[in-house]
């Protein structure tokens, strides 16, 4: 959300401005863990694999190269296991120690392990070679892909590397985190979960990371651990020195390098400030989504794509969970997981989540979420390609594994099936016709399951607006994908930076097709919920209500706040809202509207100076 206008500068809680020269040097980066920093920074070197000894072996000493390789990967797979059991259940990070786990078993990771043994033997490679070699390799592999989650993968098998790096040169750059004096702030080029879980909580101000994004680990371990982190900020590591004062905005992404006193103090404030609204908010997650009018139209809910961010949803007030991204299950691995595992993740979910309802989407994979466990062929579009529920109708063996799985969960709880990037009927008869198939060999098979489970479809590509009338008559929901809705109408690559400033949530075209949708809905007496981003940026909300969405569903952290913008509004408020919007050409003008709204409503509220 852009900072509105109006707001008097004097008192604004904007950021205090900055500048580039020597003090007050600015960079930015992506928050991801809100917050403010103020503290010395301690840069962590990086073990760069131009310093790895390279040599070519004799036929004769491979057999031993390849025992040493062996050993030290048993040697870092003790050293991360004597980490993870100084994590007890009520450290912190208890909840994230699976990620240590995962280290583990990706030390024996295929590409890795076998990979470099390979490497070893047939290039006849010193151990430190080869494993320079093989990081490098799955790095640039996956360098080409844009999806953030593999590329957060493809970095835990680069942080297992270098720990297996480090054992066979025998360094230790541990010590460095052991001894963190008192108000450091880490600057690094990555951070590991396992560097990360060895840190003493009380000494770190904050992180400042070259690489990464919202769901690198180091993001989700910094919000667990309440510390301001921004990620992405590409060079830190190589301008900051250890022993630099440097102040972190993790709401904003700012870093300020050597800070004068002035620019201290005032973020001293902003830091104040930062603690009592997250403490003012968090109380809102509890209280009902209920206009000022007493309207309970709208169900709040959480977009989750992992069983541990249950706890998340449900601390902040989720009512359910709008939308579970189940490729997950699929993604970073080499095999498929079974029926009997994806039984046991969707079983948790309804249960833990039991009355409230789960939406479970079946599988989104193709585009630029690759499983390495699905091959799908080079395509020069893959966002148009074979993904999604095209790639299932294609792989119908996955998919019937996926909805046996689903249907067999769906008796724990109130769960619905969501399928997404329906573009034409056809699909959708197709995949009740096999769902029912299913349905009758697990009737055969006397396996319990879910006779009436409600289906819904994400109507994220055009066409699925233009015939929602026609598609309402064949399911219980809608569910509303902007993320893709935006992408594919407006016709803007969502991972392309370049084509980035042209998407808006509140192109008029935009709130047209969600007009629409939600229209087609009432008329065939169908709910209509929103998951896509739109749905958690409390500028949209007015409209969003005003429409008469029926769930919105969003990042478990921007729960709080939209409840409390509800709670500030009148559902007349909203509908003039949208009928002003709607008179509107550009989404620039609509912006202002929304925007003067809000901070007419909302004079001292921190969130509306996020930008
Ligand atoms: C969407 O497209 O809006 C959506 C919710 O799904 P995803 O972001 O996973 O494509
Ligand atoms: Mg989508």
């Amino acid at each position: 959300m852009k900072t509105p206008k109006k707001v008097d500068k004097k008192k604004s809680r904007t950021p205090p401005r900055v500048n580039e020269n020597d003090t007050n040097r600015l960079m930015r980066g992506i928050g991801v863990s809100g917050g403010v920093g103020i503290g010395q920074a301690v840069v962590i070197e990086r073990l760069t694999t131009e310093i790895c000894p390279k040599r070519i072996l004799s036929p004769e000493e491979v057999p031993h190269e390849i025992s040493r390789f062996e050993g030290a990967v048993e040697a870092a797979a003790e050293r991360i296991k004597s980490i993870k059991k100084h994590i007890g259940p009520h450290h912190p990070l208890g909840d994230h120690a699976y990620i240590l786990d995962t280290h583990i078993l990706l030390l024996k990771d295929k590409m890795f392990y076998e990979g470099t043994k390979k490497a070893i033997n047939a290039e006849r490679q010193n151990a430190e070679w080869a494993v320079s070699e093989i990081m490098m390799r799955i790095t640039s592999a996956f360098d080409t892909i844009e999806d953030e989650y593999l590329k957060e993968r493809a970095r835990d098998i680069h942080f297992v590397g270098e720990r297996v790096l480090r054992v066979l040169m025998g360094i230790s750059t541990e010590s460095k985190i052991h001894q963190l004096p008192p108000n450091s702030i880490i600057v690094s080029h990555d951070l590991s979960p396992a560097d990360t879980a060895q840190i003493k909580r009380e000494c770190v101000l904050g992180f400042a990371i070259d690489m990464g994004g919202r769901t690198s680990h180091t993001a989700i371990m910094a919000r667990s651990l309440k510390i301001p982190a921004i990620t992405g900020l590409e060079s830190i590591s190589r301008q900051v020195q250890t022993g630099d004062t440097i102040v972190i905005d993790g709401s904003t992404g700012v870093v300020i390098v050597n800070p004068d006193p002035d620019m201290i103090f005032r973020y001293r404030e902003r830091q104040e400030l930062y603690k009592k609204y997250q403490q003012s908010l968090m109380a809102y997650g509890q209280l009902p989504a209920v206009t000022r009018d007493g309207s309970r139209s709208v169900r709040i809910s959480a977009n989750i794509e992992l069983v541990d961010e249950m706890e998340i949803a449900r601390s902040h007030g989720a009512e359910g969970i709008g939308l579970f991204r189940t490729e997950y299950l699929f993604l970073g691995r080499p095999d498929l997981p079974s029926e009997e595992e994806q039984f046991e993740v969707y079983r948790q979910i309804l249960k833990g989540n039991a009355p409230n309802p789960v939406t479970i989407r079946t599988l989104d994979i193709g585009g630029d979420k690759i499983a390495i466990s699905v091959s799908t062929s080079q395509e020069t579009n893959p966002a148009m390609g074979l993904r999604a529920i095209r790639l299932c109708l294609n792989r119908t063996d996955i998919f019937r594994t996926q909805l046996r799985a689903i249907l067999r969960a769906a008796v724990y709880g109130d769960c619905r099936l969501l399928i997404p990037m329906v573009s034409c009927l056809t699909e959708l008869v197709t995949t009740k016709q096999l769902l029912e198939e299913v349905k009758r060999e697990l009737g055969s098979d006397g396996i319990p399951f879910a006779r009436q489970l409600k289906i819904g479809i994400l109507v994220e590509v055009p066409s699925a607006v233009a015939i929602a009338d026609l598609l309402a008559k064949e399911v219980d929901f809608f569910s509303i994908g902007t993320n893709d809705l935006i992408q594919y109408s407006l016709a803007i690559d969502r991972v392309n930076e370049h084509v980035n400033y042209l998407y808006d949530t509140l192109h008029p075209a935009i709130l047209r097709l969600i007009r629409q949708v939600v229209s087609a809905g009432q008329a065939g007496g169908i709910p209509v919920s929103m998951c896509g981003e739109m749905a958690g940026d409390p500028v949209n909300i007015p409209i969003l209500l005003g429409l008469g969405i029926d769930e919105l569903s969003m990042n478990a952290l921007a729960i709080p706040m939209v409840k409390k913008l509800i709670r500030a509004i009148s559902m007349d408020e909203c509908r003039e809202l949208t009928w002003q919007a709607f008179q509107m050409y550009e989404a620039r003008e609509i912006h202002g509207l929304l925007e003067s709204w809000i901070t007419e409503r909302f004079p001292k509220d921190y969130f509306i100076d996020q930008s």
